[in-house]
């Protein structure tokens, strides 16, 4: 395969819908339309027997099968308790979720007749550590190489710097899709893209505005027919009700009112749903929205950033005209609506093909220089800048991208963590506490040691839990955090209390987070912690649930 056909595919892994995206040969990301010709494919899983059907057919079928189809799995990544039964087997969300991949993936090569082995994968800012390595792994599972997870309004804003902006700005990204809002501050510089701060609710999207309608309904039904009995009880009256309110809601988008018709054991009841109702059964979703930007305003400060130059929306909800409407008179500043359904699935398009291109790059400068990749990945910064600016013309030639587009997807790309990470200690009163040594809105990559002290003498070992949390201070209260994993450090005797042990946490730009701690006195003893944690699908299972998905055909 030659340089020109290693392409890196972006997936937008969305509640409610998923869409594939690749820069075509002219430099440009399109998305890849699926196998009905449409951008977005419904992220609905059909359990028919051994077949898995994904998408519109599945969501069709959610109202007839309610029991063998599941919707907004995304809701549920890194929950250890989510498993999904079928005839006699269990599912965790990764590998649900996995099918949602195959089916986008497939369908994307037999329209484009290519066959498809990596991809970036995006995720909302707000996803913790379990959330984005069960993303990772979903798309393991369904056999892909994913070169990387990206946050979503990252992603929206590489699309943006791309294609509608060639100025420098700061922008926020306000981001309310299906089933999570985030909130990013972004600092567009021609050289690089930058995550200033970033806020959100991973349980707040689309779908609450949904179910607000299916209560208004269920209210209006129980008025009219005098009927007390709770009919989403019927798992089929509710999956019908669902279906309706979201259409109700699209249709409430465009018009000022909509029909809804409600049937239930024989009843059947008109309701029309006026916009204005709706906006007053929605209104306090849409201040939660306006105080979480507020919030995230806040910690933007702190780094020195007090204003910005544009507000951008993205995610299918910020159709709704109420969401504009409502941030323009709450932020004085008409907001922008940016390809509200496709802009996360190109911006991970446009960072596949800069990963691409960049490792192209790389290898022929190592070439150029007689070195390998990872000798020259060793090199001062400068060294390998000046190597990079020599193949640029050569890489160009290779792959067909004009000069210019090669200088661009040299861009950097920088991170911020969405939480805090630290672990549990004890402070002087001899308190059980989160200590954070990675705070939220820290820029990623990042490296931080800090020494701890033995409890007692003699001590054998020291257990070390790894804890994420939301808090911006250092010290957090422990029944507020997530224990995310543990590793132990075993010591050599003799011993005494307070001896250091210095923990490192390191992060990479995708979030990845590596511990190791040292007793650097008597031993030198390192343990590099594998997170071990149930939250996500590991080792043996993980092999099982590969095999299992390759048993299984997706359409
Ligand atoms: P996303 O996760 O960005 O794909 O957003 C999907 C969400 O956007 C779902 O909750 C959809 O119901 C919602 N949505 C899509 N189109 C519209 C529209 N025209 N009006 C209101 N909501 C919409």
């Amino acid at each position: 395969m030659n340089e020109q056909r290693k392409r890196i595919f972006g997936i937008d892994l969305g509640t409610t819908y998923s869409s594939l995206a690749v820069v075509d040969e002219y430099g440009k990301p399109v998305v890849v339309p699926n196998s009905d010709n449409q951008h977005i494919t419904p992220s609905v899983v059909f359990f028919d027997g051994e077949n898995i059907v994904v998408g519109e057919i599945a969501k069709e079928n959610s109202k007839i099968y309610p029991n063998d189809v599941v919707s907004f799995v995304k809701r549920s990544m890194g929950e250890p308790d989510f498993l999904f039964e079928h005839n006699g087997k269990t599912f965790r969300a990764e590998e649900i979720s996995s099918f949602i991949i195959r089916k986008v993936v497939q369908d994307a090569e037999q329209n484009l007749g290519e066959k498809i082995t990596d991809i970036v994968i995006t995720c909302p800012a707000y996803f913790g550590i379990n959330e984005r390595e069960a993303t990772r792994r979903a798309g393991e599972i369904a056999g892909y190489n994913v070169r990387q997870i990206i946050n979503e309004p990252t992603s929206a804003a590489i699309a943006y710097g791309f294609l509608e902006s060639a100025e420098e700005k700061v922008v926020l990204v306000y981001d309310l899709g299906g089933g999570t809002f985030d909130i990013t501050m972004i600092d567009i510089q021609s050289n690089a893209i930058e995550v200033i701060c970033t806020g959100g609710d991973h349980n707040l999207g689309g779908k609450d505005w949904d179910d607000r309608i299916v209560a208004y309904l269920l209210q209006e039904f129980q008025n009219t027919t005098k009927v007390e009995e709770d009919i989403l009880e019927d798992p089929d009256t509710c999956q019908d009700l669902l279906l309706s309110a979201e259409k109700a809601k699209k249709v409430l988008s465009q018009r000022d009112r909509t029909p809804v018709l409600i049937t239930h054991g024989g009843e059947r009841v008109k309701v029309v749903l006026e916009r204005k109702k709706f906006e007053e059964i929605t209104q306090d979703l849409l201040e939660r929205t306006v105080a979480l930007t507020y919030e995230m305003l806040e910690e933007a400060k702190k780094k020195g950033y007090w204003n910005y130059d544009e507000i951008i929306m993205v995610g299918g909800s910020s159709r709704m005209p109420q969401v504009a409407a409502r941030i323009k008179q709450e932020f004085s500043m008409t907001p922008k609506i940016f390809d509200p359904d496709e802009a996360v699935a190109k911006g991970a398009a446009i960072y596949g093909w800069k990963l691409a291109l960049n490792e192209g790059m790389k290898k022929k400068a190592a070439a150029k220089a007689g070195k390998t990749v990872e000798q020259l990945e060793e090199s001062p910064e400068a060294d390998i800048e000046n190597v990079l600016d020599e193949v640029e013309q050569l890489v160009a030639e290779d792959t067909g991208y004009s000069l210019s587009d090669v200088q661009r997807s040299r861009i950097r790309i920088k991170n911020v963590t969405s939480k805090s990470f630290g672990i549990i200690a004890h402070d002087s009163n001899d308190q059980e506490v989160v200590f954070n040594l990675i705070l939220k809105n820290t820029d990623v990559p990042t490296n931080i040691t800090k020494t701890f002290g033995t409890a007692i003498d003699d001590q054998e070992a020291v257990s070390i839990q790894i804890m994420e949390n939301e808090s911006n201070e250092t010290i957090a209260p422990p029944e507020q955090a997530l224990v995310i994993g543990t590793a132990v450090l075993n010591l050599p005797p003799g011993l005494s209390a307070d001896t250091p042990i210095d923990i490192t946490f390191k992060m990479n730009e995708e979030g990845r987070l590596e511990i190791t701690a040292i007793e650097p006195t008597a031993s030198r003893r390192t343990v590099r912690a594998i997170m071990k944690t149930t939250s996500v699908i590991q080792d043996d299972e993980m092999k099982k649930a590969k095999a299992r998905s390759k048993e299984m055909t997706v359409s």
